[in-house]
């Protein structure tokens, strides 16, 4: 990558800040100006989310603790129709350690306080991303997160809450399966031939051994499952 088609992106870059602390705001501005960026602040939760969600932004920097909505209300709401960049800056570390938790789907977390610099530098790297993305026309991958759970579908890895665990491959199509089709109750005969070939040996107790395999892997408690529920009598129901 050069710096050239670096710069290029950048040029006409909008960038809104949520922030409600004028001090943390105009310094970001600032020194995100200086790089020939645009900038426009909020500093009210419900407008921040109004605004980030009525214009284009090619990137977002989001505080948490906001008068009206918090931050990880605001980044959930985005990510619901938006793709941009959200970078969450926070004041206290145990925020960030709850962000990675609940899987909300932010790109990047900066612990206040923070350098400018370190932030713009930041900014430029998830917009190059990003950019070299969409031009690539290679999707991204396609990733299904839920509460502290993130499957990524097209890399085949799974994380709980923020550490990767290892699946076998009937595991992992069994685990992105449910995942992919919450709320719905499937029994152990049509998991069983939604997973399995035709003509592989096993039978329904195959889908029962998997599934205690699985939620040894993404319960914090198997004998209290969080993710997938029991319908007994019926088969399995993966929680959204
Ligand atoms: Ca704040």
């Amino acid at each position: 990558m050069s710096t050239l088609a670096c710069g290029k992106v950048q040029v006409m870059s909008r960038i809104l800040i949520i922030e409600d602390e004028d001090s943390i705001a105009d310094l970001e501005k600032d020194y995100l100006e200086l790089s020939d960026f645009e900038v426009v602040i909020e500093n009210d939760g419900l407008k921040g989310l109004e605004v980030a969600l009525k214009e284009d932004w090619d990137l977002l920097i989001l505080d948490l603790m906001l008068p009206g909505i918090d931050g990880f209300e605001i980044c959930r709401k985005i990510r619901e129709s938006r793709n941009m960049p959200i970078i969450i800056v926070s004041a206290r570390k145990d925020d960030i350690d709850k962000i990675r938790g609940l899987g909300l789907g932010a790109d990047d977390y900066m612990t206040k306080p923070f350098s400018p610099s370190e932030l713009v530098a930041r900014v430029k790297a998830h917009l190059s991303r990003y950019d070299r993305l969409v031009k690539s026309g290679i999707p991204e991958n396609d990733v299904v997160e839920i509460r502290g759970l993130k499957i990524d579908k097209t890399a085949r890895r799974v994380w709980v809450n923020g550490e990767e665990k290892q699946f076998t491959t009937k595991e992992f199509d069994l685990l992105t399966f449910l995942a992919s089709n919450p709320d719905r109750v499937f029994s152990k005969d049509e998991i069983f031939r939604n997973i399995w070939d035709m003509d592989s040996i096993g039978d329904i107790a195959t889908v029962t051994v998997h599934i205690k395999k699985i939620r040894e892997k993404i319960e914090a408690d198997s004998s209290n499952p969080q993710y997938i529920e029991t319908i007994w009598g019926v088969g399995y129901r993966f929680r959204v």
